[in-house]
């Protein structure tokens, strides 16, 4: 287990918070439990969560607390105060130097402390809790015409307060500045408990008056020494804003020349005050912008042009921003920014391939007037000798789309396998542009001597280019920081750039204060903090008598780090390896020394950027979605497992019911599949986890009842009757609930007597269909073929219609099935023996390339995905290549011009589709082919409804545990649009997200298979 942190502070010395603990935590639970009404989360399992940040650091806090309102804020307050533990405040935890990591109590604004507290459109002014998150404040002023434009790559999930605490800025700050340009005002509590008022110096009254005046004179006696040392760049935040007495920024900290305290507190990283609210400027939202991709045959060329950009800029220039080589390569390997990189490529540049890109972003009132930038841009192009090297992009979706895999760089780079990691410490150095390009080359040539290599990308505007050397923290990555982190601040020195030029100091950058500013500002920064935070509360040890960075106790990986060993039920082998960060070459799978068996080593790709903390478009997270709890986040999943599968939650790994409450939420959507860009995909690990977790506590009746479904569903379908009546008696509902945990609140399926496995099964056999000329298998699985065997004859009535020679596969002697009940289950090992015989069947009709199509997207689905980790091999492999969910299919032969007899069956529709896709369709990108089918209708519309998961997923819905979050999920979006459309058709693929609908909204969805088949003619 890590070590907490081991450095002293007047409010305690950690390493004897750490010892008396249990005391003390007994205190302060009991105290914050009676006095405050928000959540008190102490258990090893919560504290983890909150021990790291995005960071290579780990800490353990004393405790966390959640608060529901600014009265639990103070409460808190005094009660720390009084027991001298620490506070450690906290926003989304996304900051990349350990801000946020640290002993004593973390307070988690963002829950709770979220609101707009004022709005003043006339003034463009508003006050916000801090712990609002820019996109969501940003979509509020949206139609005022107005947004806050420091706009960081973490917009979905960084607050206000820790934008705020860390000085943040954004792709645009060329034109718009950092958070401390657009910070107006501030409250903010001391640790003495008193509230200051912050705002401009000249209208200051009482304690803030007096602080601002002790600050002052600090500032003027110190004034040769600011001048001397202070970096002359848009990015320094280093520090405390000791300059605002004599601005040394190139851009003057207010419009009027004012001085502004609450600019003490932007940057100041939690260590001051805590912010209770603060006020901020707003801009006109630019109503048209255009975007010119400069392509590059080398990176020196790009860096060294990217000064004469700049100058032709002039003020409609908004952002200037780098994607070099590998991050292009990193782009194109991820399914959900490939499309998009390609468009940005010029094929005149390396043969498309260039060395690196510049966006180069034009902003004003309207397009026109920014053409001709974009004009001058290419003529300038051509004059440094790079005819047709600029994309031009006027379409506002290519550039939002562009914008968004530029704003995951960091992720995209993440997704390295093995234990080498981009590490940030000297990612955001800043240094002037005309020396951009030797800096650059420099420190490229430092890394190579270091034996590794680091990709560059991000805001070239401003000579702040984010990179980060591949390193082992487990092994020679603290020496080689160190002796890079030397040879870096000596360029940086060089070049009178700022070391710490965007993400903050934190615990790696703390110990450069000092050496950015010298020994008097730095002392003069240790009076600042004496005069607002005598007792040292908040966040000890950081700006002032900062640790090491490269103290080791304070790793997420330190060299003692250790996996337990687990003989895992899937085949993780995929992440089992090592790459070498020169030659990116990764080794063979399962060679990665990962006693986990490559378990732990998926789990920790988890590189804690809380881009899973999201509310817009797309899947993930639903489970945090409705309770924005860390625990039931994908981060908080990752972070959890990690802890356990590493022992810091005790010697059980797994099998702690910690765990299982971890786990219990997330509803397998595959949402972090696709969506969190590294790759993390929880769906996978909840099957892992839960054959670990059920191997050792077993399988309760509900367990065996959905995981055997597919078994038994045959004889219970003879029982029908009987047992629909389950559905119609209140009273035997309730007693099943209490035998199985089952909902009584919600109908189950129902059975059907007669259904598509007890009738003749309709098509041709395997011979007729291998000799087929357009041959097709139709897989009917459990939920189709026994409960909606409706489904199962219109999917097969529209392929016959539309010319196919169908065979529908079944074995008289066995069920077949894919096995989904049993993994979900975390039943694996009958899940390997129902994948088997499926494979076995489908195997010779997939080598003769027979088409496989099904028609629930979670069981086709599993062909594709999990069937592929079960040790099945090539043939898994063979059948996964062809395996096609149904209109999936039909999409593929429209395309090929093969449906013509089949459009020209369908009648005119008779409503508008109201399409929800399944998450299993959104984590395969599979949501349009939908679309295009049904476009086949004639006179049809479709509208897609923006959803996350339907709440049903599975069999999650119908647990009686899960009821209120699944119908939460639910009324997010879905069923508040379905029930604006009262007239639409609904389709949905999904077997549960039909039944949520049917519960939620007491509406009919239908597969898609039967909006064709009630087209036909
Ligand atoms: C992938 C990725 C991309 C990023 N891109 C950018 C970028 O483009 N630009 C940029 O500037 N940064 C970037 N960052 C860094 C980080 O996202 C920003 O600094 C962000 O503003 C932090 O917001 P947060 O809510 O996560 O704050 P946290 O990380 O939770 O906190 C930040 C600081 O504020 C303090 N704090 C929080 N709330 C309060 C409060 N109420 N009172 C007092 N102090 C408080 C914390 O103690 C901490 O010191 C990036 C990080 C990642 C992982
Ligand atoms: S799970 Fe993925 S998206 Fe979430 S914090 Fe971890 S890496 Fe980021
Ligand atoms: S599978 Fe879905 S619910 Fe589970 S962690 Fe991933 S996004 Fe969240």
């Amino acid at each position: 287990m890590n070590a907490p942190h081991p450095y002293t502070s007047q409010a305690g010395d950690f390493d004897s918070l750490a010892r008396r603990s249990t005391e003390q935590l007994a205190q302060l639970t009991q105290q914050l439990q009676r006095h405050t009404q928000g959540e008190v989360l102490v258990s090893q399992a919560d504290r983890g969560r909150y021990a790291t940040d995005a960071s290579i650091y780990q800490c353990m806090p004393l405790a966390v607390l959640v608060p529901r309102s600014e009265d639990d804020v103070v409460s808190a307050l005094g009660i720390c105060r009084e027991l001298n533990v620490p506070i450690v405040p906290r926003g989304g935890g996304t900051s990349q130097c350990g801000q946020t990591v640290g002993a004593g109590l973390v307070i988690d604004f963002s829950k709770y402390l979220r609101r707009v507290i004022d709005l003043n459109v006339e003034q463009r002014t508003v006050t916000v809790e801090p712990g609002m998150v820019l996109d969501h404040l940003n979509a509020q002023l949206k139609s005022h015409g107005l947004w806050y434009p420091v706009d960081v790559s973490t917009s979905g999930q960084a607050t206000l307060g820790g934008m705020a605490g860390n000085n943040s800025c954004g792709s645009r700050s060329i034109a718009y500045g950092n958070m401390v340009h657009n910070v107006l005002g501030a409250d903010a509590w001391l640790s003495d408990g008193s509230l200051l008022s912050l705002g401009r110096f000249d209208q200051s009254q009482g304690a803030a008056r007096h602080l601002g005046e002790r600050v002052q004179q600090l500032a003027l006696q110190l004034q040769p020494d600011i001048e001397r040392h202070w970096p002359k760049v848009l990015r320094r935040v280093a520090g405390y804003n000791l300059d605002i007495f004599c601005n040394q920024n190139v851009r003057p900290y207010t419009a009027d020349g004012s001085v502004n305290l609450a600019h003490l507190l932007v940057g100041s990283e939690g260590t001051l005050a805590l912010t209770r609210s603060l006020t901020l400027q707003l801009s006109p939202l630019p109503r048209a912008k255009v975007l010119g991709v400069v392509n590059f045959p080398d990176f020196h060329s790009a860096m060294d042009a990217t000064q004469h950009i700049v100058r032709l800029g002039g003020p409609h220039l908004s952002a200037v921003e780098l994607v070099d080589r590998t991050m292009i390569d990193l782009s194109l390997q991820n399914p959900a920014f490939a499309p998009t990189i390609r468009t940005a490529l010029s094929p005149h540049i390396n043969h498309g391939q260039p060395a690196a890109i510049l966006l180069v972003e034009f902003s004003g009132e309207s397009k026109d007037p920014l053409l001709p930038h974009l004009r001058d841009l290419v003529t300038l192009m051509g004059d440094l000798g790079l005819p047709g090297s600029v994309v031009e992009m006027v379409d506002d979706s290519a550039q939002k789309n562009l914008w968004e895999v530029r704003k995951a760089g960091l992720n995209i780079m993440m997704s390295l396998r093995g234990d080498g990691k981009p590490v940030s410490f000297i990612e955001d150095c800043a240094v002037p542009l005309e020396h951009l390009a030797e800096y650059t080359d420099a420190l490229t040539e430092v890394f190579a001597r270091h034996g590794t290599k680091g990709t560059w990308y991000a805001h070239a505007s401003v000579g702040t280019l984010h990179v980060r050397p591949i390193l082992d923290m487990r092994r020679d990555g603290a020496v080689k920081m160190r002796a890079i982190a030397n040879e870096a601040s000596e360029l940086v020195r060089k070049f009178k750039g700022a070391y710490s030029g965007e993400h903050g100091d934190g615990l790696c950058r703390g110990e450069w204060i000092r050496w950015q500013f010298g020994d008097k500002i730095h002392d003069a920064f240790g009076q600042i903090k004496q005069w607002m935070d005598p007792i040292g509360l908040y966040s000890p040890s950081r700006m002032i008598d900062p640790p090491k960075m490269d103290d080791e106790r304070l790793f997420r990986f330190p060299s003692t780090y250790r996996v337990i060993p687990i003989e895992t039920a899937l085949d993780w082998s995929a992440w089992n390896v090592t790459a070498d960060p020169v030659t990116e070459t990764v080794s063979a799978p399962g060679t990665g020394g990962d006693p986990a068996q490559g378990f732990a080593k998926a789990v920790e790709m988890c590189n804690n950027n809380g881009h899973c903390r999201k509310f817009d478009a797309g899947t993930m997270c639903p489970s945090y979605r409705v309770t924005r709890d860390e625990q039931h986040l994908t981060r908080g999943r990752a972070n959890t497992l990690r802890l356990a599968l590493s022992g810091q939650l005790g010697t059980s790994a797994l099998t702690d019911p910690a765990l299982w409450e971890t786990m219990d939420l997330c509803v397998s959507c595959k949402g972090c599949k696709r969506e969190c860009p590294t790759g993390v995909d929880m769906a996978k690990m909840k099957i892992e986890f839960t054959h670990q977790y059920k191997q050792h506590h077993g399988y309760t009746l509900k367990d065996q009842l959905i995981a055997h479904l597919p078994r038994y569903a045959g004889l219970a379908s003879q029982l029908a009757p009987l047992l629909n009546l389950r559905n119609r008696w209140s009273w035997l509902a309730r007693l099943t609930e209490r035998l199985t945990g089952l909902s009584a609140h919600r109908a189950l399926p129902a059975w059907q007597s007669t259904h598509a496995f007890n009738t003749p099964t309709p098509g041709v056999d395997i011979a007729t269909v291998l000799r087929a000329e357009r041959g097709v298998v139709l897989f009917v699985d459990t939920f189709n073929g026994y409960f909606e065997s409706d489904n199962a004859r219109a999917a097969y009535r529209v392929l016959e219609a539309a010319g196919y020679t169908v065979h529908v596969a079944h074995r008289p002697d066995q069920h077949l099935c894919c096995g989904r009940t049993y993994l979900a289950s975390g039943m694996v090992d009958q899940a390997r023996v129902q994948v088997r015989q499926l494979i076995d069947y489908l195997l010779p009709l997939a080598q003769q390339g027979i088409p496989i199509v099904g028609l629930e997207p979670s069981c086709l689905l599993t062909l594709r995905d999990e069937a592929l980790q079960l040790g099945l091999g090539e043939s898994a492999h063979e059948v996964a290549r062809h395996a096609l969910l149904w209109e999936e299919f039909l999409d593929r032969e429209h395309q090929a011009g093969r449906l013509e007899t089949l459009r020209s069956q369908l009648t005119p529709a008779q409503a508008p589709f109201l399409l929800h896709g399944h998450c299993h369709q959104k984590a395969f990108d599979l949501v349009s082919p939908i679309q295009r089918v049904l476009a086949l209708i004639p006179q049809s519309s479709t509208t897609l409804i923006e959803t996350s998961c339907c709440g049903m997923a599975g069999s999650f819905g119908y647990d009686a545990k899960h009821q209120d979050v699944s119908m939460a999920m639910a009324k997010l979006s879905l069923l508040p649009t379905i029930d604006k459309h009262p007239d639409a058709w609904v389709v949905a693929d999904g077997t549960s997200c039909r039944h949520q609908i049917d519960h939620g909204s007491k509406r009919q969805a239908l597969h898609v298979a039967q909006v064709l088949a009630r087209h036909l003619d």
